[in-house]
């Protein structure tokens, strides 16, 4: 299948100075899965008009004062910048950034909702800033998105607990965090001596080579520089946030992020999280976009098997290099001896499987309240088709036994 595999050439069909222009509406963006059903028509979908589309939608621009040019110019080159890959290409970057959006913005049950649980304008308990408040929309409040403006009562999110500068810098590291990706992994780069690895002392070179070349690109032209309104200190902030976030998707750290978030957290079902605390909101940052890093099996299945079909096929190109140097072939990397199931059952058990189980436990996942009587008279009504669904099955094979029989029978008495 070559739908991950698309010409970056062909990808972004938005010329400088255009408005970037999404030919989806609005509400489909609000799809858990929206952007990327249909991979191979992902010509007008791209991190550059995405992001335009999300910083848009979260008014980025307003309270930062962004300069729409410079940030075209910036995130154009961005993009640019993934290499036409089966899987860490430039859709993956929009994949993530349009979860981390996701995420973020979407309502999660249970979740405090600063706008309605706050009625003075600062809370000295919390720190946290009422963010009704006009003086206070700026860069230490906090936004909603238009699409999701109104929050119904028991439920919260996310960037009304992050403060936009932090929101920002997540969704900026998520555009970057796979920036001119060469479709081989940190263990090939420090076994072949690649530069990145000898640049980085082999560690997390990758991650430290997405974030380090996309801030380079930043820097590299005054044109560039969308965030030049932004106080200095906001500046360093921000940007040592995104490479926090960057370096949080190296999957070698995966094990201590989870221990580390799960401490917090507890067993007991109640969030340790204080969200006054900004190591707190930088951890919940960094988890947040390690699911959206790794959200593949979350989505529907003919989608997460697109997604493994990239995956597998820069495994199995980075396998026949490593054949041709003489190197022994990297485990699910042989594509003679395909073991995707094994890959994919080890992946999401793993590695997937328990992050989302932490990051749920903290009751930050975006979804619905349910009611516990109508969840229980649902899976009674399940159990009862189930049960009548095997009555039938039964009925009718006693009906067929019944039929063999009496047709035995009845030759028998032929
Ligand atoms: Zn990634």
């Amino acid at each position: 299948m070559m739908l991950l595999t698309v010409n970056p050439a062909m990808l972004c069909t938005v010329k400088k100075g255009c408005l970037p222009h999404l030919t989806q509406p609005n509400q489909e963006l609000l799809l858990w899965t929206c952007l990327f059903t249909k991979l191979n028509l992902f010509a007008a979908l791209c991190v550059f008009q995405v992001s335009y589309r999300l910083f848009e939608d979260t008014g980025l621009f307003e309270t930062f004062k962004i300069p729409v040019r410079e940030f075209m110019n910036y995130f154009h080159a961005l993009e640019n910048g993934y290499r036409d890959i089966p899987y860490h290409n430039r859709i993956h970057a929009t994949d993530v950034l349009h979860a981390v959006w996701y995420l973020t913005t979407q309502a999660v049950p249970g979740l405090p909702n600063l706008l309605t649980d706050h009625s003075s304008d600062s809370d000295s308990d919390s720190g946290l800033l009422n963010p009704s408040h006009p003086s206070h929309i700026g860069h230490t409040g906090f936004l909603v998105s238009k699409m999701s403006a109104v929050m119904e009562e028991g439920y919260g999110c996310l960037s009304g607990l992050i403060p936009s500068l932090e929101l920002m810098a997540l969704y900026v590291a998520a555009a970057m965090h796979d920036y001119d990706h060469p479709g081989r992994t940190n263990a090939f780069l420090v076994a072949t001596s690649a530069p990145q690895a000898v640049l980085y002392n082999d560690r997390s070179v990758l991650e430290n080579h997405h974030a380090a070349s996309a801030w380079n690109l930043f820097m590299s032209r005054p044109e560039y520089n969308f965030l030049g309104n932004l106080e200095h200190v906001e500046f360093k902030r921000f940007r040592f946030l995104v490479i926090e976030a960057i370096l949080a998707t190296d999957l070698k750290k995966h094990f201590d992020f989870l221990a580390e978030f799960n401490a917090k957290v507890g067993d007991d079902g109640c969030s340790g999280i204080d969200w006054s605390n900004e190591n707190d909101r930088l951890l919940v940052c960094q988890m947040c976009i390690k699911l959206a890093d790794i959200n593949g099996p979350l989505k529907h299945k003919d989608l997460h098997l697109q997604w493994t079909e990239g995956i597998v096929n820069e495994f199995y190109e980075q396998g026949d290099e490593e054949s041709s140097l003489g190197l022994p072939i990297s485990p699910f990397m042989d594509r003679s001896a395909p073991q995707l199931a094994k890959l994919q059952e080890s992946f999401i058990t793993h590695i997937v499987g328990p992050l989302c189980s932490s990051y749920d436990s903290a009751a930050l996942m975006p979804g619905n309240w349910v009611d516990p009587a109508d969840a229980r008279r649902k899976e009674g009504e399940e159990e009862e088709e189930v049960g009548e669904r095997e009555t039938e099955e039964e009925e009718e094979d006693t009906a067929e036994e019944d039929e063999s029989t009496s047709s035995e029978s009845s030759r028998k008495s032929m």
